[in-house]
C-alpha cells in the first residue's frame, strides 16, 4: 500500500514527504512542477502531471494501491491571490474537486489536507481556536476554506475521512540540509530577509508599520517544517487507525512581529542588512497566533523546532549551501 503525496515537490510537501519516508511509509509523488522542484523529492517515485487531469490520475491510481492521499498541491501566495483570484479558484478549488473525484473513482477514502490560518481572516480573539469565526481577508484563504467545506460534504456523501491541517506560517528548512524554501518569485518574509543577508537583494520591505501591535508590524506564528512534517505523519496515522474527520491548527502558540524576525535574522546571520518601511500589503491581518491545544490533545503533536533561532538557523544553512536554490530553473 502506498501513500500518494500530491504537491510533494513543493516546500511543505517535500518536508512532509521526507518525514513520512523516514517513518517507513511507502510514498509516491504527483506534482506538475510549476512551483515544485524535482530534486526536492529525492528518490521517491515522481509522476509529473496535474491533479486536475483525470486520465493522468487514473493511471497513477491504477499503477499503485493507494491507501491515503496527502494534498499539498496548491498556490499559496496571498498577494498573488488578490491580483488573480481566478487562478486561485482554478488551481486550488477546481483541481481539488478533480482530485477528490479521482479518489472517489478509485475508492480511496482518506486524505490529509494542507489548509491555512488564512481561513480565519482578522481574528476576534487570540490565540485562534479551530471553532473561531472564519472570515478570510484574501482569496487564498477563501479557497482553502472552500476546499475544507468541499471535503466536509464529500465526507457526508461518500464517507471520505479527512484531516485538515491549518498551518500558520510555515518556515525553516530540513535539519538534514537537503531541502529548503525556494519559490520563484519569492514573497515570504524569512527567505527574503535571508536573501538580503546574502546580498542577493538590496533590502527588505516591512509591509505596514501602523498595525495595532506593540511595534506596529504584523505578528505571525511561525512553525518549522519539521514540526509540520511530524503533524502530517501523526494525522495520517490517525486516519489509518480509523480516526474521524477533524480539523487542527498547526502553530507554535508564539507570535513574532516582522521587526522581531528582522532582528533575529540579523543576529543569526551576523549581517546588518537594510530594511525599508513600506505600506501595508493587501489582505494581511494584523495578528495570527494559533492555539495548538487540539492537535496536542488528539494527535499527540508536540512542536519542537519552532523557536525563531532554530527556524532561522536551519533556513540560513539552506540558503548558504544552496545560493541558487534547487538550481533547476
Ligand atoms: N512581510 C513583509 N515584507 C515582505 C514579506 C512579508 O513585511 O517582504 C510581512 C507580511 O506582511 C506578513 C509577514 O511578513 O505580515 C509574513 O508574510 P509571509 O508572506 O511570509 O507569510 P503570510 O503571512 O502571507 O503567509
Amino acid at each position: 500500500m502506498a501513500i500518494l503525496v500530491c504537491g510533494g515537490a513543493g516546500y511543505v510537501g517535500s518536508h512532509c514527504l521526507e518525514g513520512l519516508r523516514q517513518a517507513g511509509f511507502d510514498c509516491i509523488v504527483v506534482d506538475n512542477l510549476t512551483r515544485g522542484h524535482r530534486a526536492a523529492v529525492g528518490d521517491t517515485p515522481l509522476y509529473v502531471g496535474d491533479i486536475s487531469d483525470p486520465a493522468f490520475m487514473d493511471q497513477v491510481f491504477a499503477e499503485h494501491s493507494i491507501e491515503a492521499v496527502l494534498h499539498f498541491a496548491a498556490a499559496s501566495q496571498v498577494g498573488e491571490s488578490m491580483k488573480d483570484p481566478l487562478l486561485y479558484y482554478e488551481n486550488n478549488l477546481c483541481a481539488t474537486v478533480a482530485l477528490l473525484r479521482a479518489m472517489e473513482r478509485h475508492d480511496v477514502k482518506k486524505i490529509v489536507f494542507s489548509s491555512s490560518a488564512a481561513v480565519y481572516g482578522e481574528p476576534e480573539i487570540t490565540p485562534i481556536v479551530e471553532d473561531s469565526p472564519k472570515s478570510p481577508t484574501n482569496t487564498y484563504g477563501e479557497t482553502k476554506l472552500a476546499m475544507e467545506r468541499l471535503m466536509h460534504w464529500c465526507h457526508t456523501a461518500y464517507g471520505l475521512e479527512y484531516v485538515s491541517l491549518r498551518y500558520f506560517n510555515a518556515a525553516g528548512a530540513s535539519p538534514g540540509g537537503l531541502i529548503g524554501e525556494d519559490h520563484t518569485p519569492e514573497t515570504h518574509l524569512i527567505p527574503l530577509v535571508l536573501q538580503a543577508a546574502q546580498g542577493k537583494r538590496e533590502s527588505v520591505s516591512i509591509f505596514g508599520t501602523d498595525y495595532p501591535t506593540p511595534d506596529g508590524t504584523c505578528i505571525r506564528d511561525y512553525i518549522h517544517t519539521s514540526d509540520l512534517a511530524s503533524a502530517h505523519r501523526l494525522a495520517l496515522e490517525y486516519l489509518l487507525r480509523g480516526g474521524k474527520s477533524e480539523i487542527f491548527n498547526l502553530g507554535s502558540e508564539h507570535g513574532l512581529s516582522v521587526r522581531e524576525i528582522v532582528e533575529a535574522a540579523r543576529e543569526v546571520t551576523g549581517v546588518d542588512f537594510p530594511v525599508k518601511l513600506a505600506p501595508r500589503r493587501a489582505g494581511d491581518p494584523a495578528v495570527l497566533i494559533a492555539s495548538n491545544r487540539k492537535a496536542r490533545e488528539v494527535l499527540g503533536w508536540v512542536p519542537q523546532h519552532s523557536d525563531a533561532h532554530t527556524i532561522l538557523a536551519s533556513a540560513w544553512k539552506w540558503h548558504r549551501d544552496h545560493p541558487n536554490g534547487f538550481d533547476d530553473k
